[in-house]
């Protein structure tokens, strides 16, 4: 063990930088080359059949048989070109990464010779043996059989000698099998409401998208040290280890200077990245030591969701160039900062108006006062849903943990929008306003965006904060799939636009001026969703007591959080948007229960392991050592000088046994404990029980463990430690 761990930390120390060539091109240069993307359909379609997917594109119309054969046969001739041998459809299932299956272009041709062969067929439409992928009971494996479809709404791409083709995935009975069908539902919801909102203040406003921005925190391990931690190999975190001398607590590694070694990881995974057209931006250190954060510049939602999911690919693969092993997990290591992967969203109109960002007329920002109301009140209304829709066995180990928000859902918008909110909440009354007073708050309103310009708070400590143009959803964990979330925010966002409209024509119906008409409704969701407004912090024990008074939910469990989902309130939700049905969303929930059981059952097996065969081990061997020592002592010194000086060597012996028989004991019971809960087959059942009576295991377990790494010859403990995995670089 212990020569695994020498070598594991030599080759670490060994590890010289590796240089990434620059590419000798510019940026822009290259940037998209490996893209059917506009410019490649331009010149590889005929200018009808770039027109008609276009307009499909644009309109979210099917692509009709005869079109899907045309694109099928430009893009064919563009990846041949590009030396592409096989294509793929692309797909998000309800697993943790994304899945494809490759088949080369190649079909027999009358003479028995190959010809290459994709058709709109091909192209629209493949059938994984999908089995295997979880579905929650939705597809049961003996009947009904899933399908992929093309979503011409992200392009295809290629990697390696792969044409990647994004999909959808679902049952032949229809229902969603995969994150990325709801999601697209979801953005055509909110899509029309925004449009049927914006009609009351600029007609010219024919769609509305979603933008995301996600901010990816991640660690990076040398992969030496890494495969000497199984914990890490079969979990992405560390279940043992005693924390490190220094770790984060001189704040010395955020935003200092990027190691040789990791920048050059960074250059060769971003050159990858904008080959894929990924807009890359922002790179720096994270607070933790070996943690960093990459964020690209924000897109539309559904294609940054691809774009996220592909980056962390693309960045897996990458690091082995380096000998460097990512690590997404939430919480991969005990005591410092976990990673996270804030979401910024916002809405954007055709006409290229930024929906959530005042503007410099009254009228824009009347628009604005009215999506962030909208925002606010249905962040309030189903912080339960947007909960669920983060929670993970990992995430749960970051959240709350005083680096990272609580599970309050509450909203943070700053000082200055605050006191506008709570300025409107008094002006406005259900009193018809005089033409004198109307032109004042209109003024008002008017003057927004210069109070905004000095207005830099920044609270890091809220899940959800408005940061002057955009919200930040800052409770996603690093591994989580966007989609999930964005599916939920813009579904809720979606039904109270729809709410707002019914609203606000409502009173003009009844003959109240149409902007008083919108200042009442504003008026009445500032009160709705004050309580949903915090300014302070976020992490102070005062605040969860005040949450509970205002009637917001602070829910620790997973799978309490979860229940969100199948709640009356959620389920009308998504069948008036009309994005999942009951079948799908209990479907997709049993699918979190289970990963949720699985997370936990593989760590605790992991940690039994480590204990039992690695670590009890190695401490028998240096007690008796230690117990060797004390005879010698004996035999060397007389009775009264040997007491004095075995005293402490004997105390050692004892607290090592100590420890050991804890281990034993607490690993055993884990098992029993195991043992029960599997029995169970309700899969929330089961979940909840792995959560009460297997995962305390995990931590006790671990007390003992970290002990012995403190007592046991550094030469001898088998597992790389903290301070060697955190500062190899
Ligand atoms: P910080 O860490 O200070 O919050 P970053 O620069 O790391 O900021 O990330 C901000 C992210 O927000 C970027 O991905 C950026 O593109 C994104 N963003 C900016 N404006 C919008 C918007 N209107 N909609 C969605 N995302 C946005
Ligand atoms: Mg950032």
């Amino acid at each position: 063990m212990a020569i695994i761990r020498f070598q594991a930390v030599h080759d670490a120390n060994s590890r010289k930088p590796v240089f990434t060539e620059a590419p000798s091109k510019k940026t822009s240069d290259y940037y998209g080359i490996n893209v059917f993307d506009k410019e490649k359909m331009q010149r590889y379609l005929s200018q009808e059949a770039y027109d008609g997917v276009m307009e499909c594109i644009e309109k979210g119309l099917k692509i009709d048989r005869r079109l899907a054969d045309k694109v099928a046969t430009g893009m064919k001739a563009w990846a041949l070109e590009m030396g592409a041998t096989h294509y793929s459809h692309w797909f998000h299932p309800l697993t943790d990464g994304t899945a494809e299956k490759h088949d080369a272009f190649i079909e027999y041709n009358e003479f028995g010779g190959m010809v290459e062969m994709f058709s709109g067929w091909h192209l629209a439409q493949q059938e994984p043996d999908a089995s295997s992928f979880p579905s929650g009971g939705i597809r049961n494996t003996f009947e009904a059989r899933g399908y992929t479809a093309w979503d011409p709404s992200s392009p295809a791409y290629i990697v390696g000698n792969t044409l990647s083709i994004p999909t959808i995935f679902v049952s032949y009975t229809g229902e969603a099998l995969d994150h990325k069908t709801p999601l697209l539902k979801a953005l055509s919801a909110i899509d029309k409401a925004a449009v049927d909102v914006c009609e009351y203040f600029d007609k010219n406003v024919t769609k509305v998208y979603s933008t995301l921005g996600s901010e990816q925190e991640y660690f990076l391990v040398d992969e030496a040290l890494y495969f000497a931690r199984p914990d890490l190999v079969m979990t992405d975190r560390t279940l043992v280890g005693h924390a490190s001398e220094k770790d984060q607590q001189l704040d010395d590694h955020y935003f200092s200077s990027i190691p040789e070694r990791v920048s050059g990881f960074m250059r060769e995974f971003e050159t990858e990245a904008y080959k894929l057209g990924i807009p890359l931006r922002t790179r720096h250190n994270e607070v933790a030591p070996n943690q960093y954060e990459v964020a690209p510049i924000f897109e539309e939602c559904n294609l940054a969701v691809d774009h996220n999911v592909l980056l962390m690919d693309i960045m897996k693969r990458i690091a082995r160039h380096h000998h460097f092993i990512v690590l997404f997990h939430e919480k991969p290591f005990k005591g410092i900062n976990g990673s996270g992967k804030h979401n910024n969203w916002s809405l954007m109109t055709n006409t290229g108006v930024n929906l959530l960002s005042p503007g410099n007329k009254p009228k824009t920002n009347i628009q604005f006062l009215s999506f962030l109301v909208c925002t606010l009140r249905a962040v309030y209304a189903h912080q339960d849903l947007i909960r669920a829709s983060i929670v993970s066995a990992g995430n749960a180990l970051r959240l709350g943990g005083n680096e990272a928000p609580p599970l309050i859902m509450s909203v943070f918008v700053g000082n200055k929008i605050s006191s506008i909110l709570d300025e409107l909440e008094v002006r406005v009354t259900s009193k018809k306003m005089t033409p004198d007073e109307k032109t004042e708050l209109k003024l008002d309103v008017g003057k927004i965006p210069k109070i905004l310009l000095d207005n830099t708070d920044r609270n890091r400590t809220s899940p959800f904060a408005f940061t002057g143009d955009r919200f930040e959803f800052r409770a996603v964990g690093a591994t989580t799939n966007c989609a999930a979330p964005m599916t939920v925010l813009n579904t809720a966002v979606a039904q109270q636009l729809v709410q707002f409209k019914k609203d606000v024509d409502y009173l003009i119906n009844k003959e109240v001026k149409k902007d008083e008409a919108i200042f009442q409704v504003i008026r009445k969701y500032i009160i709705d969703s004050k309580n949903v407004r915090f300014e302070g912090n976020s992490y102070s024990e005062e605040w969860h007591k005040e949450a509970k008074k205002k009637g917001l939910t602070h829910i620790t469990s997973v799978i309490d959080a979860l229940d969100a989902y199948l709640s009356a309130k959620s389920k009308r939700l998504f069948k008036s948007q009309k994005i999942l049905n009951e079948k799908e969303l209990e479907g997709r929930t049993d699918v979190r229960f289970d990963n949720y059981t699985k997370k936990v059952q593989i760590e605790s097996r992991v940690i039994g392991d480590i204990a039992l065969s690695q670590v009890v081990p190695i401490a028998i061997d240096y007690q008796t050592k230690l117990m060797d020592n004390v005879r010698g002592l004996k035999e060397t010194f007389g009775q009264s000088e040997f007491k004095k000086l075995a005293g402490s060597r004997q105390e050692l012996i004892k607290t090592i046994s100590e420890h050991i028989t804890n281990i034993k004991a607490k690993v055993r019971d884990m098992i029993e404990a195991r043992k029960t809960t599997n029995s169970i087959s309700n899969a929330r059942e089961k979940a909840s029980q792995y959560a009460a009576s297997v995962l305390p295991y995990i931590e006790d377990i671990r007390y003992h463990i970290d002990k012995l790494e403190q007592i046991v010859d550094n030469e001898l403990w088998p597992l790389p430690k903290y301070r060697e995995l955190l500062f190899s670089r």
